[in-house]
């Protein structure tokens, strides 16, 4: 976007705050400037399910790049919470609208600015759904059968394999593309899926000449935090495998406490388990810098882990409380978020309708 007209832009949003009237003429061109800088504007979705309060893993790396792209004035940000994605592994009926608002409580406290980003929840918008139809139509089911994710899962969870849990990355995919969002800050496990978003684009554009862009992960540093068991990824539904935003001090301390080790010293580095996740923690909480004296530790005098946990535990709490902080704010005021919702909802549908209609005029439907 062209930063001159931008400044212009935010200039008249200064005029209409501060009161000074401008004319009916000045005011229609202020609209219309306003208008062309949106239409330039990149779009950008993200989604967390809604299976539990969010972890360090889904801060670092999804909510860490949704609040850098809030920030830039050349984004458009549209933040959602993935109820729907939510239902395609067991879940408790009665405790779903109260995990979804657990997500957006934990949005509002990490930074995610209703002024800047429109949030809402995806099943509100039933649009996705429609769009997802459309999509299936061009995806293989061989292809969906042969994805990591899905894999993983039927190893999981064999007693239970139903279809939506195929059909995640075809949701996904109309989640994202409905927005035409252009970033997706999202952490590395989702990347398979994303590749599905980015192949729908592409057929979609030839088959039936529609222009939506190749989608692509906003990374962040932390775009692939370990498991505390040290296997797999942090994870809501891997119990024991989390660090929540809302912990206190202590219950981290007990948490970092649990993390297998090993004796601390040796020929060479861990780069996996229990001790390579610590390494990565400390990285990402206390600087490279430290994290390269405990590895030169390692290979010399040895580590001792009770100090290591100990420190990590309160550099990750110092961070966490202004989210606390911003969190106990919002849980007391529940009118204002369901607020934020409709308002999300309102503006998400307006966007969502204009690009299910384009595909369906393309698509022949009437
Ligand atoms: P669940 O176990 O219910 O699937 P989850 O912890 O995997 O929960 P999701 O809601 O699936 O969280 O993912 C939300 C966002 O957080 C996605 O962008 C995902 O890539 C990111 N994310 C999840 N876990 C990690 C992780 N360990 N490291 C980095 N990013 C992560
Ligand atoms: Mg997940």
């Amino acid at each position: 976007m062209n930063k001159s007209s931008m400044a212009q832009g935010d200039e008249g949003e200064e005029r209409w705050h501060h009161g000074i009237n401008p004319s009916f003429q000045e005011a229609d061109f202020f609209i219309f400037g306003k208008l062309i800088n949106n239409m330039q504007k990149k779009r950008v979705l993200s989604g967390i399910r809604a299976t539990g309060r969010l972890h360090l893993g889904n801060y670092l790396g999804a909510v860490k790049g949704m609040l850098a792209l809030q920030n830039d004035p050349d984004y458009e940000t549209y933040y959602m919470v993935a109820d729907l994605h939510s239902i395609n592994t067991p879940y408790e009926p009665k405790e779903l609208a109260k995990q979804t608002r657990e997500v957006i409580l934990d949005y509002l406290a990490a930074g995610i600015d209703p002024q800047k980003s429109t949030i809402f929840i995806q099943s509100q918008i039933s649009e996705h759904v429609e769009l997802s139809y459309l999509f299936s139509t061009v995806i293989s089911v061989a292809r969906t059968f042969h994805l990591p994710t899905y894999k993983e899962k039927v190893k999981l969870q064999p007693e239970n394999v139903n279809m939506a849990l195929l059909y995640y990355p075809i949701l996904m995919a109309a989640d994202i593309l409905i927005y035409k969002a252009n970033a997706v800050p999202v952490g590395d496990d989702q990347l398979p899926h994303l590749e599905i978003a980015r192949e729908v684009t592409r057929k979609m554009n030839s088959k039936y000449g529609l222009d939506f862009p190749e989608p692509e992960q906003f990374k962040t540093k932390g775009h692939k935090i370990p498991s505390l068991l040290g296997e797999g990824k942090m994870s809501k539904s891997v119990e024991g495998s989390y660090i929540n935003l809302t912990d206190d001090l202590k219950t981290i301390k007990e948490k970092l406490a649990k993390v297998p080790t090993d004796e601390g010293k040796g020929d060479k580095v861990p780069t996996r388990g229990g001790v390579a996740t610590l390494l990565s923690l400390v990285d990402l909480f206390e600087g490279e810098k430290r994290k390269e004296e405990y590895e030169k530790a390692y290979l010399n005098s040895g580590i001792h882990y009770k100090d290591l946990k100990e420190k990590l535990a309160e550099v990750i709490h110092e961070e966490l409380v202004p989210i606390q902080k911003k969190r106990s704010f919002f849980e007391k005021d529940m009118n204002k978020v369901d607020r934020i919702l409709v308002e999300g909802a309102e503006k998400a549908r307006k966007t969502a309708k204009t690009t299910l209609a384009e595909v369906r005029k393309a698509m022949g439907i009437a």
